[in-house]
C-alpha cells in the first residue's frame, strides 16, 4: 500500500475527536505485517496506539493523532468524509490535519524496515486519536504509561501540517507556554463623595495594567518571540454612578519564551500586585511550559534531509498554537514537527497536495535511515 492509497482509506473513516473510528486499526495492521510490536493504552473512549520495533538501543518515535475536527458538509464542495481529487489537491477533512503526514510517516517507516532489518536502535510509534479533543488520555495519558515501564524515547518526529506556503519550509521546534492569570481585587465599596474612605478597586487596576505594560518581559531569542501580555477581560460595577464598587474581576494570557517558567513568571507577577498593598486572589492556569529542542545532530537532520529532498532551506519556528508535542518534551525527548502545509486546516475544503506525499514519504525515509543506520 503506497502512501496516497493509505491516505485514502484513512480519510474515509469518519474519526471525529475523540472516536478513532478503526484507523489505529488499519495502521496497526500494517506495523505488525513489518515486525512492529503492537500495544493498545485505549483509555475512557480514547485509542491509543504504541508499536515498537528494535532489540534495544535509543528510541526514535513517530508520532501524531487520526481524530479530525468536525466537517459540516453544508459548506463543503465535496463530501468532507469522501477523498475527492481536483486539480492536483485531495479534499477531505484530516488531508491535512494530520492523515497525509501519518500515511506519510507509517509509509516511510515500512519501507525504511524493509530496506534496513537491522536498524541501529528503535524505533516506534505513539499514536491517539486525542489531539483535537480534551487531550487528556490521549498522548499525555500514554507518556504517563511510558513512564511507568521506564521506556524513554529520545527523539520524536511529529507529522503536523507545520509547512507555511510552501512544502517544508518550516518545522517546528518548540513551542511558547501559556500562562494564563484570573484576578479579582477586593476594595472596598462607598460613596463616589468620599473617595477618602474607600479603596477603588478600577484605580488599583489601573496601577497594575500600568505595571504590567511596564514590566521588562525580556527579548525573546532566536527560536522564541518576545514574551506578550494580553488582558482580554475586566468587569467592576456597583449598578449605580454614585458608588465605589468594592469588587473587581479581570483575566490576561501571557504566551512566553523560555526566558521564562511558570514558577518565575507568575511570581514575578504577584510581586506587582503584592506592591500595591490590595487584597487581591489570584488563580493561574498555565496550559504548558515553554519548550525547544536544542540545535544538534537531530535538528541538523531534519534539515540535511529537507534540503536533498525538497533542495529549500528549512526554518525552524516556535509560532502556531498547541499540539501533542508538549506532552512528549517534558520528558527530556527532543520534538520536531515537519509536515505538510497548514494554510486549509480546520476550515471547510481541508486539502493536500498530491505531490507533497511521495516528497514527504521520502523526506521522513532519509530521516530515519540518518538517525537509525
Ligand atoms: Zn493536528
Amino acid at each position: 500500500m503506497n502512501e496516497q492509497t493509505l491516505l485514502n482509506e484513512l480519510l474515509k473513516i469518519q474519526s471525529v475527536t475523540p472516536n478513532d473510528n478503526g484507523c489505529l486499526e488499519l495502521i496497526s495492521g500494517l506495523l505488525q505485517d513489518s515486525g512492529f510490536e503492537i500495544g493498545r493504552f485505549d483509555k475512557n473512549g480514547v485509542s491509543n496506539l504504541w508499536a515498537i520495533i528494535g532489540k534495544e538501543g535509543p528510541i526514535f518515535c513517530l508520532a501524531g493523532h487520526t481524530d479530525v475536527v468536525p466537517a459540516d458538509k453544508e459548506h463543503w464542495n465535496t463530501d468532507p468524509f469522501v477523498p475527492t481529487e481536483i486539480e492536483g489537491k485531495l479534499f477531505a477533512r484530516g488531508a491535512a490535519d494530520m492523515k497525509g503526514g501519518l500515511a506519510c510517516l507509517v509509509t516511510a517507516a515500512i519501507n525504511f524496515i524493509k530496506n534496513n532489518p537491522s536498524l541501529k536502535g528503535r524505533l516506534a510509534f505513539l499514536l491517539t486519536s486525542d489531539e483535537e479533543g480534551a487531550a487528556d488520555f490521549g498522548t499525555k495519558y500514554v507518556m504517563q504509561e511510558l513512564q511507568k515501564k521506564q521506556i524513554q524515547l529520545d527523539w520524536c518526529l511529529i507529522g503536523e501540517p507545520s509547512s507555511s506556503e510552501r512544502l517544508f519550509d518550516f518545522a517546528r521546534i518548540g513551542r511558547r507556554g501559556s500562562l494564563s492569570g484570573i484576578l479579582s481585587i477586593h476594595g472596598q465599596e462607598g460613596h463616589v463623595a468620599y473617595p477618602q474612605a474607600t479603596e477603588n478597586v478600577m484605580l488599583t487596576y489601573a496601577k497594575f495594567m500600568y505595571a504590567m505594560d511596564k514590566l521588562d518581559l525580556g527579548r525573546g531569542n532566536t527560536f522564541f518571540p518576545k514574551t506578550s501580555f494580553q488582558p482580554v477581560y475586566v468587569h467592576s460595577d456597583a449598578n449605580a454612578v454614585n458608588v465605589i464598587p468594592s469588587s473587581l474581576i479581570a483575566r490576561f494570557n501571557l504566551r512566553y519564551s523560555d526566558e521564562w517558567s511558570f514558577e518565575t513568571l507568575s511570581s514575578q507577577i504577584e510581586k506587582i500586585l503584592n506592591s500595591l498593598s490590595c487584597q487581591y486572589k489570584i488563580e493561574w492556569k498555565n496550559a504548558g511550559n515553554p519548550f525547544i529542542t536544542e540545535e544538534g545532530h537531530f535538528s541538523n537532520v531534519v534539515k540535511d534531509c529537507v534540503h536533498e529532498v525538497i533542495g529549500d532551506e528549512l526554518t525552524y519556528s516556535t509560532a502556531g498554537g498547541t499540539s501533542d508535542g508538549r506532552y512528549i518534551a517534558p520528558y527530556g525527548t527532543e520534538v520536531i514537527e515537519l509536515g505538510p502545509i497548514n494554510k486549509s486546516i480546520h476550515k471547510n475544503n481541508e486539502f493536500i497536495q498530491l505531490d507533497h506525499l511521495a516528497l514527504m514519504t521520502k523526506t521522513y525515509e532519509r530521516i530515519l535511515e540518518k538517525m537509525l543506520t
